[in-house]
């Protein structure tokens, strides 16, 4: 967890004259993002390499970041800040090499998709995707082919069909609204979505993906938003930290808000290479993400996306890594590590084995100390 001190953006020359009431607006992060090489060539030094990088991702991957979460980086000269690696163009996005194995839709969500804009895979869940923008383009993102697209909502006629064919599928308890970030839309676009999933009499519950607790947390000192969270009561809040770097003491804070809104509030990381794939980084970050009151959710498998897979580790990464939280930490702390299966095919949890042996009458286990215990079956 990073301690941020009161004004400490002005310590920085570009914000030096930034007052409180704009850097802590969260329409002041967006309308300052960081867009282009030209933008951010001042504020970082970078190499021919990460010059390049830029040059030839740009026509291809968007990039993004806010002035918040640029305000986190630890050390600018460190090539391998998590913060850094998450946003700078890498030349491995067009690798063929490194990109091997690799889709823009490994998922299907495009093909799987009844009416433009919505998947159903499950039965009783609908993938609801309310816009492709983001405040912060994650170079890791999953659905990294819509930096193709135009930065863009949907339309309202798009979302009239979207809500019609949820309002036909009485199977479907669950809408989870995603994007790009749908919090990045104006308050009165959530609402209108909200609205309209609301009054379908089946859907229990409204879960919300959204990094803006991570890129721009002062979304969530708007009041009016607050609100709508607290009138619309089925909203549950997915968020995607994925290092201790990216939580500081403003976060607990604005955590709190949410939660008096009746929002719960969990988190999806992704195992990322050189990023966070050791066992004390995730231990940290699912600490931290307790003392701030946010439940661990799921710990991905990197997905197989072109443009993205330099940042995949090998898949027993994961099943290592929660070995070693088991009974170091927390039952609350300890997330489900899933693999999406390519094809539309679902996600499955992997799990350490504590089945060492099955027999006639008994089964041998192993606990988190490799101690065998015999129990027997029923
Ligand atoms: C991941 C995903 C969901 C949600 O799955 P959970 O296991 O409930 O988190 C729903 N629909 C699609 C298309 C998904 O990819």
């Amino acid at each position: 967890m990073q301690v941020l001190e009161k004004d400490y953006w002005k310590k920085f020359d570009i914000w030096k004259d930034v007052e409180e009431y704009e850097w802590r607006n969260w329409k002041w992060q967006i309308a300052n993002r960081f867009k282009s090489y030209e933008d951010i060539k001042n504020f970082l030094k970078l190499d021919k390499n990460q010059e390049k990088a830029f040059k030839i991702t740009e026509n291809i991957f968007h990039f993004g970041t806010t002035p918040y979460y640029l305000s986190l980086i630890k050390d600018f000269s460190d090539k391998n800040n998590p913060i850094l690696k998450q946003i700078l163009p890498s030349t491995k996005e067009i690798d063929p090499v490194s990109q091997i194995e690799s889709f823009l839709d490994p998922f299907l969500e495009d093909e799987m998709s009844p009416v433009s804009g919505l998947t159903h895979r499950y039965p009783d869940r609908v993938l609801f995707r309310a816009t492709n923008f983001c405040s912060v383009y994650c170079r890791h993102c999953m659905r990294k082919r819509m930096f193709l697209e135009d930065e863009k909502a949907r339309t309202k006629e798009e979302y009239d069909a979207m809500f019609q064919y949820i309002k036909q599928n009485k199977q479907i308890k669950e809408v989870l609204i995603s994007g790009g970030d749908p919090l990045t839309l104006p308050n009165s676009k959530i609402e209108y979505i909200l609205k309209n999933l609301y009054q379908i009499d089946h859907i229990d519950v409204i879960r919300i993906g959204s990094r803006e607790l991570v890129v721009n947390p002062y979304r969530f000192l708007d009041d009016d938003l607050l609100q709508l969270f607290d009138k619309y009561d089925k909203v549950w809040l997915v968020t995607h930290f994925n290092h201790p770097d990216e939580i500081t003491n403003e976060t607990k804070k604005i955590v709190k808000n949410i939660l008096s809104t009746g929002t719960p509030v969990l988190n999806q990381t992704v195992l990322l290479k050189g990023i966070n794939d050791d066992e004390k980084t995730i231990e940290q970050l699912m600490r931290d993400l307790l003392k701030s009151k946010i439940k661990p959710y799921y710990l991905f498998y990197c997905d197989p996306v072109k443009g993205v897979v330099h940042f995949r580790t090998d898949i027993f990464k994961g099943i290592e890594i929660l070995e070693y939280l088991r009974g170091r930490l927390s039952g609350l702390g300890i997330p489900t590590y899933a693999v999406d299966l390519k094809d539309g095919l679902g996600k499955i949890p992997l799990v350490p084995d504590y089945i060492e042996e099955i027999e006639e009458n008994h089964v041998i286990f192993r606990n988190y100390q490799n101690k065998k215990v015999k129990m027997i079956k029923s």
